[in-house]
């Protein structure tokens, strides 16, 4: 098991020759099992943690969970059920407006309440 949150991935530097013979190094993330190398690009250090983790503490409660069941979300990583707790306030948050009619849904044009209620 390795846990996102923990994890760093180990960094090597890798050596080489141009074709004009020249000698150039580029830093380079290590695998877990150390049978592949990712090219450092400045920009994928979070992304190597995710590829080679299996599981991610979720950053809201700190269960840990598969990291194929967490969702990302404002930078960070969270688990299913705290996910449904965002959301559900986000739901809250919503204004509340006063029904009218026409309502248009999905390209269909609801004239009064029963047809919404059949519609539901
Ligand atoms: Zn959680």
């Amino acid at each position: 098991m390795i846990i996102y949150n923990d994890y760093e991935p180990k960094t090597i530097k890798l050596r080489a020759i141009t074709p004009k013979g020249k000698e150039i190094f580029v830093n380079a993330f290590l695998s877990p099992s150390e049978e592949e190398i990712i090219v450092d690009n400045e920009y994928n250090s979070k992304s190597v943690k995710y590829q080679f983790s299996t599981h991610i503490r979720c950053q809201m409660c700190g269960k840990l969970c598969d990291k194929h069941q967490t969702y990302y979300k404002d930078s960070i990583h969270i688990c299913y059920e705290c996910n449904k707790v965002l959301n559900y306030n986000n739901y809250l948050k919503l204004p509340v407006k006063k029904l009218e009619f026409p309502l248009f849904i999905n390209d269909k044009i609801i004239f009064e309440k029963e047809d919404l209620e059949d519609y539901i």
